[in-house]
């Protein structure tokens, strides 16, 4: 009896500790209707010393600081007694403990109304969670295992979605540490789901699962689900399997609402969706986008990581170079799966390269800078909020869409000199940095490629496209497939690109004009009024293009208009329009070759077996 007792004391104790280290999170909404939460952590076993809380300034997958701090107020702190302890907020977002006696709970309120992938949003109909931004953590206590209670579910009628780990009781979730803990956003609401099952590769069953906050019906969820099922299926033939998820299981959170913000935002095992419609229903071809770009990020950035962005930086963005990579060449994939799987069609798919290709080859950011360099400009540029203006019109090129016309390029020398595809680079960097998750370098991804073709290429390829500011010969490369690039307006007379807004009667430029553009040489300038051009008045934007137009490229024009108050005329030379646009070759004139219908084929259809 004696040793059993003392057994049981053991087990009791082992069990004890470890629950004695757990930082415990309680979450209530006592208030949603007005946007507030009433959030406490418990931290036990506090190191002697003063305790440091702080909220985050940035969030895994959203690149650029946020000042999340600023929706927090009321913080107190109680010891283990409850009586309450002085709290010094010593940085906007950090609040300092000096004397406890070594169980500290902080309490705090939180106020949240924007519905996307970075923030927290709470109303009576759901509280869309982002960690980074919804709860406060104990600096240094990184490897602490983490417990969070949810109340007040079923006051509203919510269910949970999360890929946090559920445990005992109803409402209790947990993470095996802090980092795990801020990647598992959670959406509480009246979501309808969707489940289904995939056998990987290697036999082992893992849950997919459509978890939709939306006004739709039960129906029209399962439907999209099964067009969701269709890409995962597409996009796993990239990698040859699933991404191995850490509790056997992934899920979209997807909330669909009229007043959301349009986001997606990748995580671990999981990814928020939030779109804004009215419904899914008769908008599914549309919604279904940021599904694929997202999914896709469950091996790429995921598990082929980056090595910048470890361990995540919770105080500040990390500074990554590979965005061109870990974005760029998922926002490639993202469109290419839907093309195989049939969601999209060739015109579509020919309207996206002509979007993409005309963007990063007229933009004055990637001529005069490098793809690294471009992601690098993420921390200031994704979602990054700030009063004053940028210039990023002439110094930034989204690495979105970089990295994608770079994929293209690299799919295509592929194809054409080594009888292989940018799948089998995928499913070689998966190999060598994601199914083991090392982390890579740009010099990783450079040596994967030079193993898979030669050195020289591989180096010749990273230095003129990747570390240089050279662009591909993406007119050559189509060629192959059938597609021509071509001069959308050949021939046609063009200021260069302006954003134009009715401001009363007159035409207000909502953004800088693009270097080496006519406008630009004129010395137009943002919040300019743009008032006649060749002596004749504007009254509406259409009307820039339709004078313009009865120009010819190179021919010299007035152009009039108003800088703070002040009248200016100008001349400038006229250039072509450069806009770009891919066209199958069959609707242009020419002939669709049979190896040309087998290439295209090989690269656009469906990879599922
Ligand atoms: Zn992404």
């Amino acid at each position: 009896m004696k040793t059993l007792l003392s057994i049981f004391s053991l087990i009791a104790s082992a069990l004890f500790s470890v629950a004695q280290t757990t930082i415990q999170y309680e979450i209530s909404f006592p208030n949603a209707v007005h946007h507030e939460a009433e959030v406490s952590l418990l931290v036990p076993q506090v190191p002697a010393g003063a305790l440091t809380v702080r909220m985050s300034r940035s969030s895994p997958g959203r690149y650029a600081t946020h000042e999340f701090g600023k929706n927090v107020y009321s913080v107190k702190a109680f010891d283990s007694k409850g009586k309450e302890l002085q709290v010094e907020q010593t940085e906007g977002d950090v609040y300092k403990i000096a004397k406890h006696d070594g169980s500290v709970k902080v309490t705090y309120t939180i106020f949240g109304n924007y519905v996307d992938g970075t923030y927290l949003a709470i109303d009576e109909t759901h509280a869309h969670m982002n960690m980074p931004a919804t709860f406060m953590w104990a600096v240094g206590m990184d490897a602490r295992p983490i417990q969070l209670k949810i109340n007040d579910t079923d006051k509203y009628g919510w269910k949970v979605a999360t890929q946090l780990k559920p445990s005992g009781p109803t409402g209790v979730f947990t993470a095996p540490s802090f980092q795990y803990f801020m990647d598992s956003p959670i959406e509480l609401s009246d979501y309808k789901m969707k489940q289904w099952s995939d056998v990987n590769t290697n036999g082992k069953t893992q849950q997919l699962a459509l978890s939709s906050h939306t006004s739709d019906t039960q129906e029209t969820v399962d439907a999209f689900a099964s067009t969701v099922r269709r890409m995962t299926a597409e996009a796993k033939a990239v990698f040859g399997e699933l991404a191995p998820y850490d509790f056997g299981s992934y899920v979209f959170l997807h909330d669909v609402n009229p007043t959301n913000n349009g986001d997606g935002m990748e995580h671990r095992n999981s990814t928020v969706i939030t779109q804004s419609a009215e419904k899914i229903a008769g908008n599914e071809k549309r919604l279904i986008s940021t599904f694929s770009h997202e999914f896709f990020h469950s091996w790429n950035v995921e598990r082929i990581r980056p090595k910048t962005l470890e361990p995540f930086n919770f105080a500040h963005s990390n500074m990554s170079n590979e965005l061109w990579f870990a974005e760029g060449f998922t926002q490639y994939y993202g469109e290419l799966v839907l093309k195989r799987a049939g969601i999209r069609d060739l015109d579509t798919y020919c309207g996206t390269l002509s979007g993409m290709l005309n963007y990063v080859l007229n933009a004055p950011g990637a001529a005069a800078y490098s793809a690294p360099q471009m992601s690098r400009h993420a921390v200031f540029s994704d979602a990054g909020v700030a009063v004053d203006q940028n210039n990023d019109a002439n110094i930034f090129t989204s690495y979105y869409y970089y990295g994608a016309v770079i994929a293209l390029a690299l799919d295509h020398h592929l194809r054409t000199e080594f009888k292989l595809t940018l799948d089998d680079y995928m499913r070689a960097v998966w190999k060598a940095h994601g199914k083991t998750e090392i982390s890579y370098t740009i010099p990783d991804l450079q040596n994967v490629l030079a193993k898979l073709t030669n050195t020289k290429f591989a180096s010749e390829f990273f230095s003129k496209y990747v570390y240089g500011t050279q662009k591909n010969n993406y007119e050559q490369l189509l060629k192959s497939a059938g597609l021509v690039l071509r001069k959308a307006s050949a021939g046609k007379a063009s200021l260069g690109t302006l954003r134009l807004s009715p401001e009363g009667e007159r035409l207000m430029v909502s953004s800088n004009t693009l270097k080496g553009t006519p406008a630009y040489e004129s010395g137009i300038d943002n919040g300019d009024y743009l008032l006649k051009i060749g002596g004749k008045e504007l009254k509406a934007a259409a009307d820039v293009r339709t004078i313009v137009e009865g120009y010819n490229p190179g021919d010299e024009i007035e152009v009039t208009y108003q800088h703070k108050g002040l009248e200016k005329t100008r001349k400038v030379k006229l250039q072509e329009n450069n806009a770009l646009e891919v066209v199958p070759i069959e609707k242009t004139g020419g002939t669709l070759t049979p190896q040309m219908a087998l290439y295209r084929s090989n690269w656009l259809d469906t990879k599922v077996k």
